[in-house]
This record gives C-alpha cells, structure tokens and sequence, in this order.
C-alpha cells in the first residue's frame, strides 16, 4: 500500500443516525416509569399511518413479527402456498413456515430486482393463497401487475417494505398498495427503533386482529381468543422510532442525494449496471446497489470487494444464494413444513431460476451515506473506473 492510500480516510458504507434528539426522546419515556408500549407507541402508529397514508398501522417488535402478524391477519392456513421472491432477507420466507404456510420462490427481474409478475404467475396453484413482493433494496416492486395477478386469483397481497421505508410507486408509499405492509425497525434500515417493525393496512378489522396477535392474542383484560404472541415494541423503542419518523424525509433525502451523484459518475462503466428507476417510482436506496459482470471485469465480485476494501472503500455484499439454498430449506426442513406440505413439500434444491441465479452474490452495495462527501464521492467513482 502507498502511503497516499494509508493517509485516505476509510469509506463506510453507512452512518449512525441516533442524535441527541432520540436519546432525549428515550430518556423521557425510561423516566416516564411507562416501559410497555403505551401513549407513544399509539403516537407512532398514528403518526406512521399518516406517513404511509393508510387508515391503520399496528407496532410490533421486528419485521419479521409483522410478517407473521399480517399473514396470520389474512387467515393463511397449514398448507396454504405463499409466493415470495427467491432473492431477499430470509425471514420473508419463515414467517410463512411461521404460518403453517408453504413458502414457493419466484424468480425476480433484472430491472428492480424486486418479484418478477410474469414467474410470480407462474408459481399459482389451486393451493396459493398470497404473495409477498419485496421492495428490494428500496425500489419498488411491479404492484400494478402484481395486485392485477393477485386479483385475478384471488391471492391477498402483503408488501415486505423493510427496506423501502417512503419509497414511492406511481405517487403512492410503499405499505399502502396490497391488503397490508411490513416495515422494520431494525437498526440498519431507513429509520430504526433499535429492534420493532410495523404493519400498514386500510382495514380496522386486519389491524384489530394484530393487536390482538401481537398481545397473546388477548381481547379486553383476561380472555385469550385467538393463539397470540409476545410480539408488542416496548415503550422506549417506539420513541426512539416516532423520533426517529420525524426525520426520515431527511435521511431519505441525503441517501437519495449520495447514491445518485456515485451514479452519475459511474453509470458509463461497461462491467457494472447501475440501478434502473423508471419515472413511476421514486427509489429511496436502502444500498446503492450495482450489480457486478464478472465476465467483462475478468475478476470475481469477491475479489472486487477486497481490492475496494484495500483502497478504503466499504461495500455491502448480499445475498450470496437464492433463498431456495438455505440449509433450513435443503437440507434440514423443519417438522411443522414437512407436515403441512405434505407430498406438495417443493423441492426446494432442485430449484433453479435464472435471474435469482445471475443476481446472487453480484450484487454490492456502494456506500451511500447521508453525510457522504464530495471527495468520497469522487474517490469511490475514481477506483470503480480503474478496475476492468
Ligand atoms: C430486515 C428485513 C426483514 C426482517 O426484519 P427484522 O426486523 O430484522 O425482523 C424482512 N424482510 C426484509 C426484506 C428485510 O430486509
């Protein structure tokens, strides 16, 4: 290494959001004596309702909890078939197992990366009863072809918005376009509650359901009706989140502003492709993600990861497999599955679906922080266009 190279600072790929504000907002609530959500847990549902510009929003501890609390929600039953992208964060595909339910993958398109409509129809059988698009990476999935599809058998329609908290489809945010929406809290997403997820619907007897799901399944002070779970935000977290909320535009604003200037200055580079965003949707860019051709690089994705990593630039590299190739799915399926599937159990290590295939492991996140500078911007452009 050069001593310039020892001398530049290192590039993070993200920043710690937490300001004083927050830690304000927590101390008031710890003092407060009130520790289980309470009056600032409402306030965040009602204010994060607002947000999403849906009628209900119901608290829950992660994502994965409002996965499984909207699933349970719209009635999947033990066997029911849920049709979930073979590219994102695993739990979309537990909180189905979670269910009872059976989890079948589609392939995604190269474009969004996000489902695929045209293999999303594909996958429908007399069994499927919903489908989760994932808005991958804070762009949007197709909803208009996939609410269409979705209509047209039926199917319920839960968006995992994890990572596209205010990304916007044809005007329209992320959570308010199928039955119900997903959101986490967790502490790398857009905004965090340090731990704690959401869930947006229009419907009050949806949201009735998970507040009740989400507390034992208890209506009023003793009756236990419907098989619930410990899944409620603890009154400190959602202060943290509704602190949080207030600032999401600005921290969206930042990512979008970072993430676009290392674009423009990259997107000439032939081994790479950079995010396509058609106008109809407003990208918010959980990660600047590029997708990598190592053919024309001549060199493996990891292999660029290091050599970045060597010049003092951070990158995010995920997910490396289609989610069909998770040992829990090939190799250790769990009983309750097992049971539910019956002889419909998909075999899930035989899949292959080609653009899952082509996207895993080629994808890195550049950094794009808010607080991202001009010469960092520079420097990032500077090293990609040295490679290839
Ligand atoms: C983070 C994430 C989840 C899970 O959220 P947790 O709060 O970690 O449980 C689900 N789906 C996607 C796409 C995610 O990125």
């Amino acid at each position: 290494m050069s001593t310039t190279e020892l001398s530049a600072p290192f590039i993070h790929v993200a920043s710690p959001t937490v300001d004083e504000d927050d830690v304000k907002a927590v101390a008031d609530v710890l003092l407060s004596g009130r520790l289980s959500a309470g009056p600032v847990a409402t306030e965040f549902e009602r204010r994060f309702a607002e947000y999403v510009g849906v009628e209900h929003a119901v608290t829950v501890n992660s994502g994965t909890a409002a996965l499984h609390a909207a699933l349970a929600a719209m009635g999947i039953q033990p066997g029911d078939e849920v049709i979930v992208p073979a590219m994102t964060f695993f739990s979309t595909a537990t909180a189905v197992i979670h269910q009872g339910g059976v989890p079948v993958f589609c392939d995604i398109s190269l474009d969004n990366f996000c489902m695929s409509p045209e293999d999303m129809r594909q996958r429908i059988t007399p069994r499927t009863r919903a489908v989760i698009p994932v808005h991958y990476f804070g762009h949007a999935a197709e909803m208009d072809e996939i609410n269409a599809i979705a209509n047209e058998h039926d199917l319920v329609v839960i968006e995992d918005c994890a990572q596209s908290h205010s990304t916007l489809y044809k005007g329209a945010m992320t959570g308010s376009l199928g039955h119900l929406g997903a959101f986490s809290f967790f502490a790398t997403k857009h905004m965090t509650s340090a731990e704690g997820g959401m869930v947006t619907t229009d419907n009050a007897d949806y949201a009735g359901y998970m507040r009740s799901f989400r507390s034992h399944g208890m209506e009023g002070r003793d009756d236990h009706v419907i098989l619930g779970y410990n899944y409620r935000i603890s009154e400190p977290a959602a202060a943290l989140g509704l602190s949080q909320l207030k600032r999401l535009d600005v921290f969206n604003e930042g990512r979008i502003r970072a993430s676009e200037a290392v674009i423009e200055r990259i997107c000439d580079i032939p081994w790479l492709t950079v995010p396509k965003v058609p106008n109809h949707v407003k990208h918010t860019y959980f990660w600047c993600h590029i997708m990598v051709d190592e053919d024309c690089l001549g060199m493996k994705t990891q292999a660029l990861i290091e050599r970045l990593r060597d010049k003092g630039i951070e990158t995010r590299n995920r997910y490396v497999e289609p989610l069909y190739r998770q040992p829990l799915l090939t190799r250790n399926v769990p009983p309750i599955l097992r049971l539910v599937a019956g002889d419909n159990l998909p075999d899930y290590s035989a899949m292959n679906l080609p653009n899952a295939e082509r996207a895993a492991g080629r994808v890195i996140g550049l950094p794009n922080r808010p607080d991202l500078t001009l010469f960092e911007i520079e420097r990032i452009a500077d090293v990609l266009h040295s490679f290839g």
